[in-house]
């Protein structure tokens, strides 16, 4: 049956310009429990972001209405959770408020340990322990995220910075988070869409995360712009409303033209050299694939024997095991700091990429570091036809060693014959001349 349908877009426009205009930008005046994790290794918030959020917030750039929506259906998941819990548990949302870094949050829900029971807690807490109240975190995630966190068993590094921060400022020792799937349809049948996790107070993290939330802080209050904590092709900074701000469009490089030199050798002459550079090539991988399998076989016999040398008619093998000392370049920039490090040893790209997380290095000194490389030129050879039975180059020189080393000898053989003949002519003549004296003397 043929469907009498055309594709519209009549009441799109005004859907997403109803989300626009139901959007309110706030200013904001301070920091916020959601910015836990900023500044701290392996957080996952900006400080520049909120950097330039108090400062320019008006040089960011417009929020899509697709965006928009998608922020409103996570806040529609995550009230109806919220609504749910307060009727099961009757725990109200709670305010909580750093006095001295004047960071600002909202706990969804509380829970009295007396209405969730502590059953399963038995082995979360050391026997004897009094278990305190937790507080709950609720969040609505896309199918991708919900994954990653149900196959790895940990949560994002930002809910967790986010709710370590919630312990840390509400006194409490751990919390539970929900986590829904917004895109549930591929769950398992009849299965909640959900994860739930129980997260225990982590005191060095609150440490660093409260060390972050200062630093950004004291950014803003003294004018200083926090470096780039993320390179200009990640995704936070691709998802980043100041983007244009932080990361300037760099000049592309331009490209390269092949540049004519020399006279191009004759199609005679080119074939022969496609022609050898085919059959060498074939040989070389030939012999190295029958390298690696010789080699295999005796690493076998080595590891089975436990013996370290081997020597069959005159060929010598012998096998070691060993630790290498190998310098260890995460200790050497803790000992030395960022700057010095790339002065005294190679640059390594992930190294630097590692110190940029850290907080040690500004993304926008590497990217200023990353040029267009060198030109160069690449050969490739392809064998299209292996040929059989022809010596490698390493045989040729053997065989014509053998065949020189036969020809010494034979030619050694030769001129011992010749020698032995002399002397035996010589003994002849001898014998001649006595008999023709003997012949002599008798007639004198
Ligand atoms: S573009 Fe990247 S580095 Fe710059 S403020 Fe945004 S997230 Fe931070």
């Amino acid at each position: 049956m043929e469907q009498k349908v055309i594709k519209s877009n009549i009441l799109l426009p005004l859907i997403g310009a109803s989300y626009r205009d139901e959007y309110t930008e706030y200013k904001r005046r301070n920091l916020r429990c959601s910015d836990a994790g900023v500044a701290a290794d392996e957080g996952e918030k900006c400080e520049r972001e909120i950097y330039y959020d108090m400062k320019i917030p008006d040089k960011k750039t417009s929020l899509t209405s697709g965006t928009l929506a998608l922020f409103d259906d996570g806040r529609l998941h995550e009230s109806d959770i919220r609504r749910r819990l307060r009727l099961v548990l009757r725990s109200p949302e709670k305010e909580l408020y750093d006095e001295e870094l004047g960071a600002k949050g909202k706990i969804d829900n509380t829970a009295d340990i007396r209405k969730i029971g502590t059953e399963e807690l038995k082995d979360v807490f050391k026997p004897g322990t009094i278990i305190t109240d937790p507080i709950l975190e609720l969040k609505s995630v896309n199918e991708f995220s919900f994954q990653a966190m149900a196959s790895s068993g940990i949560i994002n590094q930002t809910y967790y910075d986010q709710i370590q921060y919630y312990l840390f400022l509400d006194k409490k020792k751990w919390a539970i988070v929900l986590i829904k799937n917004r895109n549930s349809s591929g769950a398992e049948k009849g299965a909640l869409p959900f994860l739930e996790f129980i997260v225990l107070a982590d005191l060095q993290r609150q440490v660093e995360i409260r060390a972050g939330l200062k630093t950004t802080k004291d950014c803003v209050d003294q004018n200083i712009l926090p470096p780039r904590p993320f390179l200009r092709e990640s995704t936070k900074c691709s998802y980043c409303r100041f983007k244009r701000i932080c990361w300037p469009a760099k000049g592309e490089a331009p490209a390269l033209v092949l540049e004519k030199e020399g006279k191009a050798p004759s199609q005679e002459i080119l074939e022969g050299a496609m022609r050898v550079s085919a059959q060498i090539s074939g040989e070389i991988a030939e012999k190295e694939q029958q390298l690696a399998e010789a080699k295999s076989v005796i690493t076998r016999y080595f590891k089975a024997t436990k013996k370290t040398e081997l020597i069959v008619k005159n060929v010598k093998a012998t096998y070691s095991v060993y630790r290498p000392q190998q310098l260890d370049k995460n200790a050497l920039i803790e000992l030395v700091s960022i700057n010095e490090y790339v002065n005294i040893s190679y640059p390594d790209k992930k190294l630097l990429e590692k110190a940029i997380a850290d907080r040690k290095l500004d993304a926008g000194v590497l990217d200023a570091a990353l040029k267009p490389g060198e030109k160069r030129a690449t050969l490739r050879i392809n064998v299209l036809k292996k040929k059989q039975g022809r010596l490698s180059k390493e045989d040729i020189k053997k065989e014509s060693r053998k065949k020189r080393k036969e020809k010494r000898n034979a030619n050694k053989k030769h001129n011992g014959s010749k020698k032995v003949a002399p002397s035996r002519a010589s003994t002849t003549r001898n014998k001649g001349s006595i008999k023709k004296r003997k012949r002599v003397s008798k007639r004198g």
